[in-house]
């Protein structure tokens, strides 16, 4: 977050500090109740456990902010026949067993490419006869778009898939008209504009380069360097859109 501070932590730390008045009052009338004497002494964890558990649930949140947002729901997929690990975005379907198609090299050779470069098909299978991988889903998880930026040649996407699980929205610097696409779910370094020390850390899905500056100056005739994002409109894309406009895909770090 350059350019921002967070204002859920805020939120969090106020609720840590009710908590803990609203503990701490009840120990007062626990502890004037002569019959309710006992239960002072069991209060003491219960003030704790509120504590930790606040403190927890803020420390997340920061770690949220911090930019690995795991906002994309994708699929771990492994071949029986060479181990190699590949991923799609949900609900993209490679299972061997889901369809005959899926274990015909023809079939992945010509509907299977890569998201880093849609212009190239799946690797062949280099344990496999033929060369067709045969995949097991391994897991479903949700990862952050940086991870799948570092993993772009291991993503396979289906030239004929459906809507995907995750959505992606269309934004605008309001000051210098730069605009792009990212996940929903990535604040793009910008949840608000109270502090500006220079440039999101966004870079781009397919080059990794980061976001150029904002082109604004300011009176004394400085750059501003923060852009103003504004989003806008919410995509349900299919897999091989984001493959294809990958270049106009940003991150957050
Ligand atoms: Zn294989
Ligand atoms: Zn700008």
């Amino acid at each position: 977050m350059s350019c921002a501070f967070g204002g859920r932590e805020i939120v969090l730390i106020i609720t840590a500090l009710v908590s803990a008045a609203m503990a701490a009052s009840l120990q007062i009338v626990h502890f004037k109740g002569e019959v309710l004497r006992m239960k002072r002494f069991w209060m003491v964890p219960i003030v704790v456990f509120i504590f930790m558990a606040v403190f927890f649930a803020a420390l997340s949140a920061r770690a949220d902010d911090s930019g690995d947002e795991r906002v994309v729901p994708v699929i771990r997929w492994v071949c029986f026949q060479c181990g190699k690990e590949f991923f799609t975005f949900a609900p993209d379907n490679i299972d061997g067993k889901a369809k005959t198609d899926h274990k015909m090299v023809n079939y992945q050779q010509s509907n299977w490419v890569l998201l880093g470069d849609p212009g190239k098909s799946v690797p062949k299978c280099e344990k496999s006869p033929d060369g067709a991988h045969f995949f097991e889903k391994k897991q479903e998880l949700n990862t952050s778009p940086y991870i799948i930026h570092e993993l772009r040649n291991f993503y396979i996407v289906l030239k004929n898939g459906g809507s995907l699980k995750a959505k992606i929205i269309k934004w605008k610097c309001m000051s210098c008209g730069i605009n792009g696409f990212c996940f929903l779910g990535d604040d793009m370094d910008s949840a608000t504009e109270i502090e500006f020390s220079g440039v999101q850390k966004v870079y781009n899905m397919k080059s990794g380069s980061r976001i150029p500056e904002c082109r604004l100056k300011n009176y004394r005739g400085e750059n501003i360097k923060c852009h103003m994002l504004d989003f806008t409109d919410k995509i349900e894309p299919k897999s091989i859109e984001i493959a294809k406009s990958l270049s106009n895909m940003w991150y957050s770090d």
